[in-house]
């Protein structure tokens, strides 16, 4: 056997790219099957977005850029951050990256020391804990469950804080559960860390334009004296439906962004030319091309809300945005006598064919993960095989 590193042994490969890829194996071998595995927007990308790269192409702009991303895309950046957000930020505190993942990548390698402690509330998007190992650093799980709508409190937050603590995770609209903090939530918070000058936050607002509950804050927008040591990570991924394209983006303080800029530097030095002029074309071009994807999702996450809460077993809270609802599965995981919730998924996809990512990979056991990134019939079909396979249970 080849021996290889104590920090690759430390992580798995991606448990929602695992359901993603056994479900298109299923399908090549000619099964039925119904992938709601995969977190991307079933939309193409905006025309005006693909006319910008194509015209970059042709215009030669197929070079290096600067490794911290072309001065027109982290213009547009900038404008994006200040007309949504109202965040002021300078050239020197952005960097764009092949997409969110690598900005948190960055971020854990630039930042962490081995052995520091990085708060994540479960159920998390899988990468964080993973990312975290990678730099050797100690990822914190505190479970945040249903009662709480899967968000992390003030007190938790309090009790989870250690000497070591360098980082807290927040991601609204959360990945997988859709729920979005409130400013209440997060003015509680930003009390806390008030009591804690070193712990930093990471802000990931992935997917900040997909919700239907109203504007939208960041922990920096309610509590503007932590914008020094808030990291604030976006992209065009999920909004534009670009997540072939890879570019994501970090805001923070400048000495943070040098940081990751250098370990950029020294792994896939820019992002792609050409997706840079696509992402520029993105922020910078029409808003209105987000509204009919935004009230597709909408509709989707009312048709599987409640188909979900129709079936005997299963409950599901309503979500604030993003494209993912998260779904309670225990009554059903007992009365097929299954030990986890990564059976039930297995059973589920043998038994009709629809592959639902387990919640164990969240952080937060008893629940599946439905991406309805998809279309409404295919997700009536779904959810029609998942009644009709619960309702056998004897
Ligand atoms: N952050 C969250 C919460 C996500 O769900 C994802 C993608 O699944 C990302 C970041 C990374 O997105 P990208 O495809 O831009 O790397």
């Amino acid at each position: 056997d080849v021996r290889l590193s104590d920090r690759v042994n430390s992580i798995k490969p991606s448990p929602t790219l695992a359901v993603t890829n056994k479900a298109a194996e299923l399908k090549a071998a000619g099964h039925n099957i119904i992938g709601l595995g995969a977190g991307e927007p079933d939309f193409d990308t905006p025309q005006h977005i693909k006319d910008a790269a194509i015209a970059a192409i042709n215009n030669g702009f197929t070079k290096y850029t600067a490794v911290d991303g072309t001065p027109g895309l982290k213009k547009a950046i900038i404008a994006k951050f200040k007309r949504d957000n109202n965040l002021d930020y300078a050239a020197n505190q952005i960097l764009v990256s092949c997409g969110g993942k690598q900005s948190f990548f960055n971020l854990a390698l630039a930042f962490i020391n081995p052995g520091d402690e990085v708060i994540i509330p479960a159920p998390y998007w899988v990468s964080y804990p993973d990312m975290v190992l990678i730099a050797e650093g100690v990822p914190v799980i505190v479970k945040c469950g249903e009662e709480q709508r899967f968000k992390i409190t003030a007190e938790q937050l309090e009790a989870a804080i250690t000497p070591k603590t360098r980082l807290l995770v927040l991601n609204s609209p959360s990945n997988p559960t859709g729920m979005i903090y409130t400013k209440e939530e997060l003015k509680a918070l930003a009390e806390v860390l008030r009591r804690h000058p070193q712990v930093y936050v990471a802000s990931d607002d992935m997917y900040e334009p997909i919700r239907w509950s109203g504007p939208f804050y960041n922990i920096v927008n309610v509590a503007p004296d932590l914008y020094d040591r808030t990291l604030v990570l976006n992209g065009v991924s999920k909004a534009y439906a670009m997540t072939g394209w890879r570019i994501g983006y970090a805001a923070g303080p400048a000495s943070i962004i040098k940081a990751m800029t250098k370990v950029q530097s020294q792994s896939t030095s820019n992002p792609t030319s050409i997706s840079q002029v696509a992402a520029e074309a993105a922020l910078n071009g029409p808003q209105d091309v987000l509204q009919p994807m935004i009230e597709a999702f909408k509709r989707r996450h009312d048709l599987v809300v409640n188909g979900l809460n129709a079936i005997n077993g299963i409950s599901c809270l309503d979500a604030d945005g993003a494209f993912y609802a998260y779904a309670s599965i225990r009554p059903v995981i007992r009365a097929l006598g299954l030990k986890s919730c990564t059976e039930f998924s297995e059973w589920l996809l043998n038994k009709t064919g629809v592959a639902v990512v387990p919640g164990d990979a969240f952080g937060l056991g008893g629940y599946m993960r439905i991406s309805y990134a998809t279309a409404d019939s295919v997700l009536e079909d779904a959810l029609k095989r998942i009644k009709d396979a619960v309702d056998s249970i004897d």
